[in-house]
This record gives structure tokens, C-alpha cells and sequence, in this order.
């Protein structure tokens, strides 16, 4: 997929404010954060959106949701935090690379 953003963000051919990577899975800061702490998860392997996830990909998306608390609480979000994953156009997806929005704290937000 050689257009897509966070394919090259994955590859370390764009840089981003990484907060975590293991083999599958990167996390960074999102670039227009609507939050005092916004980061993206992201699976490396390119994936549209959640509705081209496969049966093998189960344990991938485990992985990104087990991810976010632990990120979360690494940021200070000690209160909670809110996950949104947009899906296709209808459902406000900008960026066609799944991805789970991770965000919280400063004044209360609201995106749904
Ligand atoms: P969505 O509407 O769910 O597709 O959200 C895409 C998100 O990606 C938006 O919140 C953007 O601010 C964010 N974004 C787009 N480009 C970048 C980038 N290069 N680095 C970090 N976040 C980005
Ligand atoms: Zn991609």
C-alpha cells in the first residue's frame, strides 16, 4: 500500500511522536490531537478499516485493545479515557489504515 500514510509511518519512512512498538502493533500521537493526551494505535500490516478484518486477525485486534488502557494509564489518564474506532466513509474514517483513537483528560470531549 504505498500511498497510505500509516503504512510509511510504520515502515519509519514518516515520522511520527511514537509512544509504543512491538512486531504487530504501533502506537503515536495523533497530529491534530481533539485531547490533552490523543494517541493511535495502529497494526503494522495494512488493514482498511475494521470491516476488512479477517478471522486470522483476531488476536491482532486483542492486542491493539489490551494496548490502550496500559497506554492510557502511562499518560496520566488515571480517571478513564474514551477509544473511537471510525469505519469507512459513513462512519468518519479520514485515514483508510485501521486505527483506534486513544483519548482523554484536560476539558471533558465529546466525539462520537
Ligand atoms: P479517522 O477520522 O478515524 O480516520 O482519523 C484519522 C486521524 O489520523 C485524525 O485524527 C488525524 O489527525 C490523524 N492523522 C492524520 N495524519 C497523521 C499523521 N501523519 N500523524 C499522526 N496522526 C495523523
Ligand atoms: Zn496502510
Amino acid at each position: 500500500m504505498n500511498d497510505c500514510i500509516f503504512c510509511k509511518i510504520a515502515a519509519g519512512q514518516l515520522p511520527s511522536g511514537k509512544v509504543y512498538e512491538d512486531d504487530e502493533v504501533l502506537a503515536f500521537h495523533d497530529i491534530h490531537p481533539f485531547a490533552r493526551v490523543h494517541v493511535l494505535i495502529i497494526p503494522k500490516m495494512h488493514i482498511a478499516t475494521l470491516s476488512d478484518c479477517l478471522p486470522e486477525h483476531q488476536a491482532l485486534l486483542g492486542r491493539m485493545l489490551w494496548l490502550a488502557p496500559r497506554l492510557a494509564r502511562e499518560h496520566g489518564l488515571d480517571a478513564g479515557f474514551k477509544t473511537l474506532i471510525n469505519t469507512g466513509r459513513g462512519g468518519g474514517q479520514e485515514v483508510f489504515h485501521l486505527h483506534v483513537h486513544v483519548f482523554g483528560g484536560g476539558d471533558p470531549v465529546r466525539k462520537s
